[in-house]
């Protein structure tokens, strides 16, 4: 088996033995050899329906000709990082075409980038330091608000190495709680720079807001001058070409982007109104920079995948997400199957007894063993969803009808 052999290799030099996320396969992760459309290959010829998709970024599937077609000419043309290109106002204009509250946008490397910019920025425009998150939510590896984060971090107590101001600053709400919202803006408003949130808690089982919800965040931060930030890392151009706040008509203050916008290189962005975004350097005093921001390798390739994205796109992707979604709820009932199926157009998450993610550590172990058995026969189907009941599952544009069938063993 190379993966194992190439496993017990990098333990050597890479502590957990990859750098990837993906990396909590039992025994040991697989190694890819190469990626194309809807399918993986890894280093043992074992081939794979993938519902992964490098944790969501490749929404027209591996490899897609266009995107390579484009990159490998601006490629030709050199990567000029550090001098601005005309392709960065083409996909600005892009972005603040299709995103509601975007009036201006800045360009960084990674949705983590992005986030902590946001809030950085909403920290120098309201003069106020406390920022709101809910709980099991996740915005990044960045201190900021990383504390008991949710993916991965959701089993793990708080970080150590968090600065203990950063803890102090951070507030935890539980999501779809307006009673607790309004308290703690009751308590500490006049300390509280900003609100930030997964419109939908993608990151502990696709949890939609409740009805309503959305729209009172929005009332009772605009009523005490809080900024509302979506981070839409995983529904920006995922929902809708306008990601949630087009999908449910709320518009933040800040947006975070990610995965997505870098049409499979790494790039992440935030956006928002005019007002605020002057406030980032070099027009105003928020500091914000990076050598890599604005690349023209990520920002073809975000341009061109942004290209392809309209209402057509969206009909088809949704509507395959709901066939898989359907199919999928129906084999869990017909094996009685304690999981459920949580998801909303290209995106679900299995998890199982309804029990939140942070609960899973208490879960009887019987349970989290019918998970992996579940977990494990999709795999030797040949499907690859990632590695743990927690994370999202994605639908790209390159999965066939037959993808889906093959999955659903129809
Ligand atoms: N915000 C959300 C909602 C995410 O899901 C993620 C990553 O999955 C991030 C931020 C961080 O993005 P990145 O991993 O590109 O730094």
């Amino acid at each position: 088996m190379k993966s194992e052999k190439l496993f017990n290799e990098s333990q050597n030099f890479l502590p957990g033995g990859v750098s990837s996320p993906v990396r909590a396969f039992q025994p040991y992760p697989f190694f890819a050899k190469k990626g194309e459309g809807s399918r993986l290959w890894d280093v043992d010829g074992n081939e794979y329906l993938d519902y992964c998709l490098g944790y969501g970024p490749l929404i027209l599937g591996h490899s897609p000709e266009k995107i390579i077609n484009a990159v490998y000419s601006q490629m030709q043309k050199g990567t000029t990082y550090g001098v601005p290109t005309k392709k960065e106002i083409d996909l600005a204009r892009m972005v603040v075409d299709k995103v509601p509250c975007a009036d201006m946008v800045r360009f960084v490397n990674s949705g983590t980038e992005a986030t902590m910019s946001a809030i950085r920025l909403a920290r120098g425009f309201t003069g106020k330091n406390k920022i709101v998150k809910f709980e099991g939510s996740y915005h990044g590896a960045h201190d900021y608000v990383l504390v008991k984060s949710g993916s991965g971090a959701a089993c793990l107590p708080d970080s150590p190495g968090v600065p203990e101001d950063t803890t102090k600053n951070t507030l935890s709400a539980p999501f779809n709680n307006e009673e607790y919202v309004s308290e703690l803006i009751a308590s500490n408003g006049s300390d509280i720079a900003a609100i930030i949130m997964e419109p939908v808690m993608a990151n502990i089982g696709c949890i939609e807001p409740r009805k309503g919800y959305l729209k009172f965040l929005r009332e009772i931060t605009a009523e005490n001058d809080i900024l509302l930030i979506f981070d839409e890392v995983i529904t920006g151009f995922r929902l809708s070409e306008g990601g949630a706040q087009e999908y449910y008509g709320i518009n933040p203050d800040l947006v975070t982007m990610g995965k997505i916008i870098g049409g499979g290189f790494p790039m992440g962005a935030f956006a928002g109104s005019r007002e605020i975004m002057e406030f980032i350097s070099p027009c105003g005093s928020v500091y914000q920079a990076g050598t890599f921001n604005g690349n023209p390798i990520s920002i073809t390739a975000g341009l061109n995948t942004l290209k392809e994205l309209d209402s057509t796109f969206y009909r088809d992707l949704n509507s395959k997400g709901k066939y898989l979604r359907d199919g999928i709820q129906g084999i869990l009932e017909d094996n009685n199957l304690d999981f459920s199926l949580v998801g909303l157009g290209s995106m679900f998450q299995i998890y199982f007894n309804s029990k939140r993610v942070y609960d899973y550590q208490d879960a009887k172990n019987s349970d989290i063993e019918k998970f992996r058995v579940y977990f494990n026969n999709l795999l030797s189907n040949g499907v690859f969803i990632p590695p743990s009941q927690f994370e999202c599952c994605f639908l790209s544009q390159a999965h066939q009808k037959e993808d889906l069938d093959e999955t659903l063993e129809k």
